[in-house]
């Protein structure tokens, strides 16, 4: 085999070059380059600590971190950080150069195989909701060696970055990364306990991942004169354009140059750190884009998807474009959300949630695919509750995303089968019944089949589920935990129900039907195939009992539950306390968010956009003047135009004054909870009638006058 070598990719200026696969994850330390450098025995103890989720022992770290440490140096790195996902939902990091003292006056270049297992950064400034007391403030950040370590590149030199997880002095989780890992692991067990009765020892499941990232690019010079897109990442002010996205002509079609360009950075940046961009194109509404990666183990994917929303900011930058990753960042215009696509499969590669050739696998299929809807039926409301944030509220519900009650759709062909099982007499089944119930031989589920109802936020498309109700800004890692977990719940029930089946003398075929049958029974409240934006669809979910919690205040309500805890308690993915502080850092999160977002639209209607009316008011004011001392006669209707649009102008004062006395309000609760409901309340409505009368101010306003770029100017064709 060739030796993989990184070409100095700092001098391509056209992809067409050079060939994706010879530098894809040049600029990660991979399994290839670790083959390659590390001693065999080394490298076999490392891929065996992996593949068993084991720590490294001291001699395997300390020979890894010289490996990595001269590849580092290689490169050109100077420092190296470990990387991680604390609970704000972005990335930290804190770099250290590799130097040390040799001798007084003399640095040699050091990096030790504790410095590659182990960090301290300076915990107390993360959120831990309460974990951690700031007189305990150390935390740890140790390898997470299922995601390799990469460089990443400055204007003057190189960082290697090592993925890690974060814990507290007591092993508390403090990051995203701990929970999801742990989750993996629990599903893996469960899902290998269900294998056996297949005949199946598979030495470990993954959970994997494939998270389709929708966008908004604007042309950065623009965006930077508008303070709301700067502090809240989205407009909280801004009248409709005469043309939105009614005519439909930007979804799928052509990729105007700008952008191409900026795309094709962004992904020789992904290619270059091993992430496997695969998609790219234009999305509903304009200046929407999609980027979607090819799957790969959910811990991977979570990482990579978190470096994928750096990529997209930084490369923006350089494209002059600001990046939007926000859920909602315009009114009336599509927002952005992040298709969770889910699915588990075998070391080997089967995907469990696809049907097979024989009965017998189509069977363990039905088996995976009953206990996922059971998960979901289970655990929707901790699934709604793993994606409720402020930015999401503006979707959810909003006939543009899916509603905020969780529902699984399967299409047509399977929901034929799942109500042939539930109907048949399950009970004796023979393999004459199961070929009689058409399971014997299933076809494969055509993705055209499941994929037309965009309206389901849980939906199978072929053999993965997709979960559709993720927000684009959002770290995918939780909503993925509670899906492992929940299957993993789900399939622990299952196997119970089928060992006692089977214990109890039933033939193993009709034992399984038996299994399944009783999970679509008990699930059929979550199958919905019809339109889920619908009023009727509400209606309908409250007679079924499902969950529906409206916004991220409700949503957090049902997290608090103990029962709902459970889940992801009882199999030690997340303690009851490390959930409660988790709870805490969402409600101050969402606190945050909103005052924010009402102190920067109080800053822009009374030093930006009030003074602008005023001076619009002024000036025609004095036009008018001049033309009654010309002797023009001024008629009524000019007057009145002025007049109205003065009364609007004193409606917004008063408006804008209910809105500071809101949040004065707000912020003086001393409740946790009161103070959500607070925000998501009073404050919230109190933003969104200013809004509605600044909107309308700006459809009147002279616009030269107006002090920020208008819809249609941040929303033009990017030439
Ligand atoms: P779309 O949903 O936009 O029509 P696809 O269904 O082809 O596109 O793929 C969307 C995403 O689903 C991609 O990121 C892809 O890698 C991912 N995906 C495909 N198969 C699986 C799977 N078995 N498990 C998890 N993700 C998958
Ligand atoms: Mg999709």
């Amino acid at each position: 085999m060739a030796k993989a070598q990184a070409p100095d990719t700092s001098s391509i200026s056209r992809l067409d070059q050079i060939k994706i696969s010879q530098y894809f994850g040049c600029n990660t330390f991979s399994e290839r380059t670790m083959r390659e450098r590390l001693q065999k025995d080394v490298y076999k103890a490392y891929r065996q600590a992996l593949k068993r989720g084991e720590a490294l022992s001291p001699e395997v770290a300390k020979s890894v971190a010289l490996a990595m440490k001269e590849w580092a140096l290689e490169q050109g790195c100077t420092h190296f950080t470990h990387w991680f996902l604390p609970m704000t939902g972005a990335t930290a990091e804190k770099h250290d150069a590799f130097i040390t003292w040799d001798e007084p006056g003399v640095v040699i270049e050091r990096f030790s195989g504790s410095q590659l297992i182990q960090g301290e950064p300076d915990a107390s400034s993360f959120p831990s909701g309460g974990l951690r007391a700031t007189f305990e403030a150390r935390g740890y950040t140790a390898w997470d060696p299922a995601s390799p370590a990469f460089i990443m590149e400055g204007p003057l030199g190189k960082t290697l970055c090592i993925p890690t997880a974060f814990v507290g002095y007591h092993g508390e989780a403090l990051d995203h990364k701990v929970p999801l890992l742990r989750s993996m692991g629990v599903v893996s067990i469960a899902a290998k306990n269900a294998l056996k009765h297949f005949g199946i020892n598979a030495e470990s499941v993954v959970a994997q991942c494939g998270p389709e990232q929708e966008y908004f690019a604007v042309d950065i010079d623009l965006a930077q004169q508008r303070p709301d897109l700067m502090f809240a990442n989205r407009t909280l002010q801004g009248a409709r354009p005469p043309k939105g996205q009614e005519m439909e002509d930007h979804y799928f079609g052509s990729i105007k140059a700008r952008v191409l360009g900026f795309m094709q950075d962004v992904e020789l940046e992904c290619f270059k750190l091993g992430i496997p961009a695969k998609t790219r194109h234009n999305e509903v509404a304009p200046n929407q884009f999609e980027i979607a990666p090819i799957y790969e183990a959910a811990n991977l994917a979570s990482d990579h998807n978190q470096l994928l929303m750096e990529i997209l900011k930084s490369v923006g930058e350089r494209h002059s474009l600001a990046i939007l990753l926000h859920e909602k960042p315009f009114a009336g215009v599509n927002g952005s959300g992040k298709h969770v696509n889910w699915s588990i499969a075998t070391d080997e590669g089967q995907n469990l949630l696809e049907p097979g050739n024989t009965p017998e696998e189509n069977l363990q299929f039905l088996y995976f695919l009953s206990a996922t809807l059971k998960a979901i039926h289970t655990h929707g409301g901790l699934l709604r509750a793993s994606i409720a944030f402020a930015g999401n509220d503006h979707r959810l519900g909003a006939n543009e995303a899916p509603p905020a009650i969780m529902s699984a759709f399967l299409g047509a062909q399977l929901n034929h089968i799942l109500d042939a099982i539930e109907k048949g007499a399950a009970a004796d089944a023979s393999s004459q019944k199961i070929i009689d119930l058409g399971i014997g031989n299933l076809p494969r589920i055509e993705k055209d089949a499941t994929d037309r109802n965009r309206t389901s936020p849980f939906a199978f498309t072929g053999n993965k589920f997709e979960f559709r109700a993720v927000g684009s800004s959002q770290p995918i890692a939780l909503p993925l935990t509670v899906i492992n977990a929940a299957v993993a719940e789900a399939l622990d029930d299952l196997n119970a129900r089928l060992e006692a089946e089977l214990k109890a003398g039933k033939e193993h075929k009709a034992a399984v039907l038996s299994v399944v049958r009783q999970a679509i029974q008990e699930t059929k409240a979550i199958r919905f195939e019809g339109n889920g934006y619908s009023d009727e669809w509400k209606a309908e979910a409250e007679r079924r009992g499902l969950p529906h919690a409206k916004d991220t205040v409700a949503a957090l309500h049902i997290w608090e539950e103990a029962a709902v805890k459970a889940v992801l308690a009882k199999p030690g993915i997340l303690s009851e306390g490390e959930q409660e502080s988790r709870l805490h850092i969402r409600h101050e999160e969402y606190q945050k968010v909103i005052a924010i977002e009402t102190q920067v639209l109080r800053q822009m209607a009374e030093t930006q956009i009030l003074p602008s009316v005023t001076a619009d008011l002024g000036a025609r004011a004095d036009s008018l003047g001049k033309l009654a001392a010309a002797g023009i006669s001024v008629p009524e209707t000019l007057k009145a135009a002025l007049q109205t649009q003065a009364a609007l102008a004193g409606e917004a004062q008063a408006r804008l004054a209910a809105m500071k006395a809101a949040l004065a309000k707000a912020e003086a609760l001393e409740d946790l909870h009161a103070r959500t409901e607070a925000f998501g309340n009073e404050v919230n409505q109190s933003k969104h009638a200013l809004r509605e009368v600044l909107d309308a101010l700006e459809d009147a306003c002279d616009a030269d006058l107006w002090p920020l770029p208008k819809y249609w100017q941040l929303l033009s064709p990017l030439v």
